[in-house]
């Protein structure tokens, strides 16, 4: 049983129901209606644990940077403004040598996000960190992942595998280089698209943040969507560093099923397609097509040099080994 079907099964199934949840449970963030406001709140959780989703021993301000960063990025993949946050921490031992460190990056990652601490809860046991963001956006203005149209043309944000390659680069503790340290960053200091997403969100259908992998992630808008999504391999966005580390094949593969780039992959119409590009282009991002939308099985098909590509590798499944 996957990660997916899991959820599905045992929570999706028999979540309950109430008129004020406007998304629940299979996109980035819930979206609820409070009572009296025309804006929904957005909601987040995100975990990380030791050993999974970062080696034992790495630095404790970097966990930080990540773990605002990679919730935060959910806000951004439906659209939203970050506002709030609460943290739960699961510890080993209260140890100033690496709490000091955790909460001073943390204060800075909030300050600069524009999010406040507003709660938590601080418990003993392996090394986990749990941050859930809440923030607001306009119904109308909501990147959900089952808005795709047929034709939409697929965009992506950044570049894509470096947070893989970063993963790489401390697995196999490789010497410091412009390269490395450029994947070391992108691994530990997810940018969230936040103000991307909200200038791109009048023009488009439908967004996530890439988390998972592209593969999954754009598998996710084609099952919510009921549509196909034909992408072409040479167009993925890949930095110089991480072809320059770890090679044109690893990269493209990395870009296409490495996890936790926290881009937006989004869809739009392809009228939309240079004011897109324009507005982007003033906030300083990349923003590449990478295919587009189609009628057909919901599924993602990459091609490359015009043949399609036999496609193996998914996106990150936490249960995907589990029979
Ligand atoms: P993301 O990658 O955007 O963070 P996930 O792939 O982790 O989203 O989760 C998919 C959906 O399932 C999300 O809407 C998430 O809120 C929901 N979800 C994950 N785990 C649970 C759970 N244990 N109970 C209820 N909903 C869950
Ligand atoms: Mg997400």
């Amino acid at each position: 049983m996957g990660e997916f079907e899991l959820i599905r099964r045992y929570f999706a199934e028999r979540a309950g129901r109430r008129d004020d949840v406007v998304v629940g449970i299979g996109d980035d963030c819930a979206l609820l209606r409070p009572p009296g406001g025309d804006a929904l709140l957005a909601v987040s959780i995100d975990t990380l644990v030791e050993g999974v989703h970062f080696l034992p021993g790495s630095d404790p301000a970097r966990i930080a940077r990540r773990l605002l960063g990679a919730v935060v990025s959910d806000l951004a993949g439906m659209g939203a403004t970050p506002a709030w946050f609460t943290l739960a921490l699961t510890l080993p031992a209260a140890e100033p040598d690496w709490l000091e460190p955790f909460a001073h990056a943390l204060a800075e990652r909030a300050a600069e996000l524009g999010i406040v601490l507003v709660g938590g809860d601080t418990t003993r046991g392996q090394l986990t960190l749990t941050a859930q963001a809440h923030g607001w956006v306009a119904p109308q203005r909501a990147l959900r992942r089952d808005g795709a149209r047929d034709g939409d043309l697929i965009l992506v944000s950044g570049t894509l595998g470096d947070s893989r390659g970063g993963l790489q680069v401390q697995q196999d503790q490789a010497a410091a280089t412009e390269s490395t340290r450029f994947l070391l960053d992108r691994f530990f200091s997810p940018e969230p698209r936040i103000g991307l997403a909200q200038a791109l969100a009048p023009e488009l259908h439908a967004g996530i943040d890439i988390s998972d992998g592209l593969l999954a992630d754009l598998g996710h808008i084609c099952a919510q969507s009921g549509l196909a999504a034909q992408i072409e391999l040479e167009r993925l966005p890949l930095s110089p560093a991480l072809i320059d580390y770890a090679g044109p094949r690893r990269a493209r593969e990395w870009a296409l099923s490495g996890g936790e780039d926290f881009e937006l992959c989004v869809t739009a119409p392809p009228a939309a397609l240079a004011r897109c590009l324009a507005l982007a282009a003033e906030q300083g991002i990349a923003l590449t097509c990478i295919g587009q939308m189609r009628r057909g099985e919901p599924r993602v098909e990459v091609c490359s040099e015009g043949k399609p590509l036999p496609v193996s590798a998914h996106g990150y499944d936490h249960f995907g080994g589990d029979r």
